[in-house]
This record gives C-alpha cells, structure tokens and sequence, in this order.
C-alpha cells in the first residue's frame, strides 16, 4: 500500500502512518512591519547567481504564500534592489530538502520554477531556496478564486505543463507530485512546475522507482496499490496520470475522481484510482479533444497510457490557438 505524506492531502482527511517532522521554525530574516515605502518599482525576480552572496538577512518579509509539508513559503523583497522573490524555508535536518536543492539546481527551464540561491538560515540551521516568484500563486489558488478553468486556458496549463514534464523526463527528473498546488501561474500567462519536495533523478532513462510517497489523491492506480504491478511503476507514465488528474479537475473546478459529497478517506480513493472509472463528462462540458486528451492520461493500465511527448502532439494541446490560449490563462490568473 502507497505510503501519502498527510499534509500532502489537506482536503482529503486522511489520517496515515506518516514519517514525522520537526515543527517549522520561523527563519531570522526580518520581518516588514509595517512594510517599508516602497522607492523603486516592484518588479518580478530578476536572475541571481545560485551561489550568491545572499543572505536571508537581505530580505524582507512580506507575506506567507504557503505552508506545505516540505516548508514555508514567503513572499520577500530584496531591500537593496526591491526584487520580489518567493523563499521556500525548508525544515531542519531533512534531508529532503537538500534534495529539492540540489534537483532545482539541475533546471533552467521557462517551464519550471527557477531557484537563483539556496540560502542558510544562520541561527535555525533551516536551509532557504531562493525562488523565483510566480505571481499568480498556484493553480490551486486560481482555481479557489475563480472556480472551473475555461477549455482554452486549460489546453495552455497543459501545454506548459507537459513542457515542463518534457523538461525534466529529459533530463531523468521525475517529479511524483504533479497536482493543482505544485503548479504555479504568473499573471503574464505562465505556468512553472514547482515543488521538488518528492522528486527523484533517476540513475537511468527508462528506470522504474519504488518509492509510493506522494499526494494519494493524484497517485496513478500503479502507485497506489503496488502489489498489484510488481512493486514499481514507471515514474514519468505517474507523472502523465497526475497531469491528467490535475487538468479534470481544473476543468470541473474540484477533485474529480469521488463524487463531491463522498468523504475523500484511503477506501474512497483507493477504490475511486484503483477500480473505478473516470467520471463521464456531461454533454458541452468538453470538447472531444479535451476528452480524448484527459482519457489518454488516465489509462490505467500504464503501458497503454500516453506519453509526455505524444500528448504534446495531441490535437489538444498542439492544435490550440497558441494565442487565445495564452489571453484565456492570463485573464483567469489575473485578480478579479
Ligand atoms: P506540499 O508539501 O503541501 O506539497 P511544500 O511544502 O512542498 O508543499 P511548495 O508546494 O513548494 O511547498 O509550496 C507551497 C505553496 O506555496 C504552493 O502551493 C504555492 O501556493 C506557494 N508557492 C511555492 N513556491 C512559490 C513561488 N515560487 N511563487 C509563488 N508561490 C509559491
Ligand atoms: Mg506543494
């Protein structure tokens, strides 16, 4: 059975036997209060050098744009320069954390979230990543501001995203946390992959993982029971299932594999990924493209699912009005 970092379900209520973690400690950056007058424009994060003479003490304090299992995540502002960044604190001793470091490390990509510094905390001993900020939170956010995403801003999301994925499969980078809050939009129409908490870089192309740690809800039926497929799965075919999840639900504007009234325990989920069958889509809600696409993600059995490189082939994504896309996501990131 898949083993699901509990704060990686936060509307799902799971109660599962979850490693422990040590309680968040507030990092010794300084804290804005009141913020100051802001002289210069502020801007978006300019590049840093990622070894960079940085330190949190240079930052302040704005807002918190999210708490997650792996960290805090603030919204800073460079005092010298009056760059906005994002900065991921990640929790002492976790070795996790030195892991996203160093697969952030690894990226450059438009399509993935861009770390310019990985700073010490001095006195917690807590380790930063210093991020570039997407300044229309995740789609998850979006998603709670604005309810169900339109076609056209959903084929750009899936766009992006599988270039993204295109990115990192490349590169042996799985992620294995693709769902509606580790992807981030920018209100120029952007959308970046974020979150590395869980990745892996495989030592070969092609290699199997074994690893079920994850966010159960968006968990392809290999990776949440795996026992019934030999006890690995093909980490970029999960990856494609998470997509495919993120982009139904976006489009019905809530977790789409359980009925809305069904309490989402390990029993409705397992049976939901594992046994059921995708919900059928009223007639109008979808084009048969967006249709064909969300079915070639979810099959479940893996070998039949499609690729990162076919589904950016497919008619939904590669046949969309590139533009109207683009103004459709912009429009739905943008505050209301
Ligand atoms: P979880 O364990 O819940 O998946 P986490 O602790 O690993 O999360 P992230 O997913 O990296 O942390 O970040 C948590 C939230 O913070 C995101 O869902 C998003 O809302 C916000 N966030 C993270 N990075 C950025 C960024 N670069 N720009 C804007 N918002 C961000
Ligand atoms: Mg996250």
């Amino acid at each position: 059975m898949a083993l699901a970092r509990a704060k990686r379900l936060p509307p799902l209520h799971l109660s599962l036997n979850v490693p422990s973690r040590p309680a968040v400690q507030e990092p010794s950056f300084r804290h804005a209060n009141p913020p100051p007058v802001v002289a210069a424009p502020q801007s978006a994060s300019t590049p840093l050098a990622r070894s960079s003479q940085f330190r949190l003490s240079d930052f302040d304090r704005l807002a918190v744009l999210g708490r997650g299992n792996g960290g805090t995540v603030y919204k800073v502002r460079h005092r010298e320069t009056c760059a906005l960044y994002a900065l991921k604190v990640l929790h002492q001793g976790d070795a996790a954390a030195a892991a996203e470091a160093d697969i952030l490390g690894r990226t450059a990509s438009p399509f993935v979230v861009r770390c310019h510094s990985v700073l010490p905390a001095a006195s917690s001993g807590d380790v930063a990543l210093l991020l570039e900020l997407a300044d229309g939170g995740s789609l998850d956010a979006v998603r709670t501001r604005r309810g169900a995403f339109a076609e056209a801003a959903l084929a750009e999301v899936a766009a992006q995203a599988l270039s993204g994925l295109a990115y990192l499969h490349a590169r042996r980078i799985v992620h294995l946390d693709i769902k509606p809050a580790n992807l981030l939009a920018t209100t120029a129409g952007e959308i970046k992959v974020a979150d590395f908490g869980i990745a892996r870089v495989l030592p070969r192309a092609g290699d199997h993982c074994t690893s079920y740690v994850g966010t159960a809800a968006y968990m392809s039926p290999e990776r949440f029971d795996p026992e019934a497929h030999g006890g690995h799965y093909d980490p970029c075919a999960a990856d494609v299932w998470s997509l495919g999840v993120t982009v139904l639900e976006l489009l019905m504007g809530r977790y789409p594999l359980l009925p809305a009234e069904q309490q989402p325990n390990w029993a409705a989920l397992m049976c939901a990924i594992c046994f059921g069958e995708p919900p059928v889509l009223p007639d109008g809600v979808a084009s048969p493209e967006l249709r064909s696409f969300i079915a070639a993600c979810l099959q479940k059995d893996y070998c039949r699912r499609a690729s990162v490189a076919e589904l950016l082939a497919h008619p939904f994504v590669a046949g969309r009005d590139v533009l109207a896309s683009r103004c459709a996501l912009q429009g739905l990131v943008a505050e209301a």
